[in-house]
């Protein structure tokens, strides 16, 4: 057995970011810049009032409270006809272009308008700029808006928005076949014949990928021969950057996963020291990284979380590939035997009101008991020969969907 660092750095020492591609905006979420972003406008584009009120020349108003003559109404999306005298007011909406002449705003409730009259009552002294937002006073032509690298959330794109941008550079979204293997599986709704079992892996492992943000494409069952699994995985090889199959990678008879990936690529075949997901296959088929994972499927889930999750988004251009390591306080003993491995434990919890974690066991720790992995907020990492008891602290992997 070799430890899960020796198979991660392998790993990892062998895949490379995809090449950057300009991608529209709106599938841009989640995206890597690949290059600096650079603005062409300013933003705000021109000085506008940040109230509803009254623009006005600042001086005028030294002597508060003062009466002023009301010239016109601007709103937001409209330009002001005329400029601003000395003694003058218009009435200005938030947004709206600071009419020529003006320099300052006061807010409509330090005012009394008199419509019959046209003119309003300035009850406090204002200086320059009040209430004024200059132009590109957020971003000016030329500013580096953001470095590559960044993850592009919601905040990035509005910015791209507020410049005008509708294409960005990014690192390309990998596209990751999934691929199950086995005779016995069945993925229609059919009663089961005796030996069958229905194929939940794909399902999850295609969910797992959309949630981490790949592009997931379903390559459907190879039976358990060589011609079927050899077609599966030239054909995926040509059209993903990446394959995940599930199954054929242990000691079976049938196995013949092994065979083929070794007759088309260049594979490592790994025992690696935890539990579950302990057989692990990692190699290219040309330049295609292949992730054979284990046919149980808490293995499958927990093998992506480790191994493939990592490596993918290390593809997409992420320099933070791993999720965060939390401490929690173990709310109950957690027995186990020295057996070489350390243990990911299904386990249950969350944060208290002071943010620090409290977990338990979840019933049903089996690699082929899949409702405790669904049903885990977090693995527990349980180092080999570390008997837990109740109240002390592990390190866990929050994997669920449980908010801090
Ligand atoms: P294998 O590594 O192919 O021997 O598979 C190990 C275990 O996982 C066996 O019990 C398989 O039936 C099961 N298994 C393999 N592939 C899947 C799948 N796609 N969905 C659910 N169980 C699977
Ligand atoms: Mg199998």
């Amino acid at each position: 057995m070799i430890p899960l660092q020796d198979a991660r750095s392998y790993v990892l020492d062998r895949v490379d970011r995809l090449g950057a591609v300009s991608v529209a905006l709106t599938d841009a979420a989640g995206l890597v810049l690949s290059d600096p972003v650079v603005a062409h406008e300013l933003v705000p584009p021109f000085a506008n009032t940040a109230m509803d009120g009254f623009a006005v020349v600042a001086a005028d108003t030294a002597d508060a409270p003062v009466t002023l003559e009301v010239t016109g109404t601007v709103a937001a999306g409209a330009a002001a006809t005329r400029p601003l005298k000395p003694g003058q007011a218009m009435r200005i909406m938030t947004g709206a272009p600071m009419p020529e002449g003006a320099d300052a705003v006061v807010m409509v409730e330090r005012t009394c308008y008199d419509p019959e009259n046209s003119r309003v009552d300035v009850e406090v002294a204002v200086g320059e700029g009040n209430h004024v937002r200059g132009a590109g006073e957020d971003v000016k032509p030329g500013d580096e808006l953001f470095a590559p690298g960044t993850v592009l959330g919601a905040g990035h794109l509005g910015v791209l928005a507020s410049v005008g941008l509708s294409a960005v550079r990014v690192h390309r979204r990998p596209v990751v076949g999934v691929l199950s293997t086995g005779d016995e599986l069945v993925d229609d709704p059919r009663p089961l014949q005796p030996g069958e079992i229905r194929d939940s892996n794909r399902r999850t492992l295609l969910t797992m990928l959309d949630e981490s943000g790949m592009e997931p494409v379903d390559l459907g069952i190879a039976r358990d021969n060589e011609a079927d699994i050899a077609e599966a995985f030239t054909g995926g090889a040509a059209r993903c950057d990446a394959i995940l199959s599930s199954g054929g990678v242990s000691m079976g008879a049938f196995d013949y996963v092994k065979v083929v990936l070794d007759s088309l690529g260049d594979m490592r075949w790994m025992q690696i020291a935890i539990k579950p997901a302990k057989p692990f296959a990692f190699g290219l088929i040309g330049t295609t990284p292949v992730f054979g994972l284990p046919g149980n499927p808490v293995s499958s889930m927990v093998s992506y979380e480790l191994l493939a999750r990592p490596a993918l988004r290390r593809m997409a251009g992420h320099e933070c590939i791993d999720r965060p390591v939390r401490r929690a306080v173990s709310e109950e003993p957690f027995g186990r035997h020295d057996d070489g491995k350390t243990h990911f434990a299904r386990v249950t919890g969350g944060p208290d009101e002071t943010g620090r974690w409290h977990i338990r066991k979840l019933s049903g720790q089996g690699s082929h008991q899949l409702t405790a992995m669904a049903r885990a907020d977090a693995l527990a990492i349980i180092p080999d020969g570390t008997e837990i008891a109740a109240g002390d602290e592990v390190e866990i992997i929050p994997v669920g969907t449980v908010v801090e």
